[in-house]
């Protein structure tokens, strides 16, 4: 499955040429997909006084609407002569609902106050991208002269205006591999792969130092089918702190699937192998409020789109079941620290495979997908549910998956 990274835009241009930058930076693995796909239409504010704030808003804004990684991008001209403008407001320099050419119409009156049929001006770009571990911001500029009369036809906004350094035609009289080989977009675009795929190099190296995800999944898994042997094989790959509470982790949220009694032994068996088990593991303070709103964001992020319509049948059969399911499950345990949302998501999935529970098991691989698990760790989580409970269950798993992802 290819990485899905939401634009937040609702230009198919814009959308476009950044697909196409990204296929010629080496980025082939990443789908870009239009916010108008996953949320519809929205309506963002862009209130910010710079290029930085107002990409930040917008992917924030989408971010917390689809929780999924987010790109967007905020760009405009810079004209010196004009001390910078129109800058974030190329948009709207010539009223809120300008045309391309109102804008151009209103860049030349300015110019003309100034008594100057030319000026040095640049092109910005910043592109901000958001997930649920980190924020990026990267800056591209392409530098040229803004003149008067338009030249060309092709391209969009001031591309009729702009002559890029080196050059003697305007971007509009270019093709648009030539104008995407210089222009600010594809100068921001660049850093960002270069961000992106340093992430990726370093998400694998953090995986590797520690007990492995794949000791978390079989853990997951003995605990659930009473296989204390394999908890306890896990248990002493476990080497420092961190390995201790993310396994303390894994095999605490058992107890919201199959009952205490099975998080009780599964705990045990850690105890029995692990001399050095002697850190503290108390519960956070009961703090009502704080799990309610982290419940309520997660599971927001889980649910994505069918949230509301789940939060709604609630309301209609019990409320106070509503308020369980966010506070005791997904604020008081769900969203504990040391495990991070995908990790728990795909641990469960193993668990529910494992118990052959169809339904939950269809909502919870359905989340691990939209909090942005690869098709590689659903994989992953087949092998070890094959290796330990047989085809019956791995058939389970793999029919779930298929049937998600061809619906999508
Ligand atoms: P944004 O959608 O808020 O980023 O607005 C950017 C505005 O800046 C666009 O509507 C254009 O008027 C202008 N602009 C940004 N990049 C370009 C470009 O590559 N060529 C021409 N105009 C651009």
């Amino acid at each position: 499955m290819r990485r899905k990274i939401v634009v937040a835009t609702g230009n198919k241009h814009k959308v476009q040429e950044l697909s196409d930058l990204f296929r010629t930076c080496g980025m082939t693995d990443v789908e870009l997909i239009p916010v108008s796909q996953i949320v519809g239409s929205m309506d963002i504010d862009e209130t910010g006084l710079t290029f930085e704030e107002n990409a930040l808003i917008k992917a924030q804004a989408v971010f917390d609407a689809c929780s999924l990684p987010t790109i967007a991008d905020d760009s405009g001209l810079c004209i010196d002569v004009l001390s910078g403008q129109p800058g974030v407001r190329s948009a709207r320099f010539g009223g809120i609902q300008a045309t391309d050419a109102e804008n151009r119409d209103a860049v030349r009156a300015a110019m003309r106050q100034h008594d100057v049929i030319e000026s040095p001006a640049r092109f910005v770009c910043v592109l901000c991208y958001i997930d649920q571990y980190r924020t990026l911001l990267t800056a591209g500029e392409s530098s040229g002269t803004i003149v008067l009369n338009d030249q060309g036809s092709g391209g969009f906004g001031y591309d009729p205006m702009f002559i890029p350094e080196g050059f003697n035609v305007s971007y509009a009289q270019m093709s648009s591999e030539q104008k995407n080989s210089l222009s600010h977009r594809a100068r921001a675009t660049t850093s960002m792969v270069e961000h992106l795929a340093r992430i990726e190099d370093e998400t694998d190296r953090r995986n590797h130092d520690r007990l492995s995800r794949a000791g978390l999944l079989t853990a997951s898994i003995a605990a659930v089918i009473g296989r204390q042997d394999v908890v306890r094989s896990v248990a002493v790959r476990a080497i420092d702190e961190t390995d201790h509470r993310r396994l303390y982790e894994t095999l605490l949220q058992t107890y919201l699937f199959a009952g205490f009694p099975v998080a009780l032994d599964a705990l045990s068996s850690v105890h029995d192998v692990s001399a050095s088990w002697s850190i503290s593991h108390e519960l956070e303070p009961y703090d009502v409020p704080l799990f309610e709103r982290r419940g309520e964001e997660l599971c927001r992020r889980v649910y994505g789109q069918v949230y509301e319509r789940m939060m709604q049948r609630f309301d209609v059969v019990s409320p106070s079941m509503r308020s369980w399911m966010i506070i005791e499950g997904y604020g008081k345990t769900l969203s504990r620290p040391w495990l991070s949302a995908i990790e728990r998501e795909l641990c469960i999935v193993c668990m529910l495979a494992a118990l052959g529970r169809g339904t939950q098991l269809y909502s919870h691989v359905r989340g691990a997908i939209a909090l942005g698990a690869h098709e590689a760790e659903l994989q992953e989580c087949m092998d070890t549910v094959l290796e330990l409970c047989g085809p019956k269950a791995y058939e389970l798993l793999s029919g779930t998956y298929h049937t998600l992802v061809l619906r999508d």
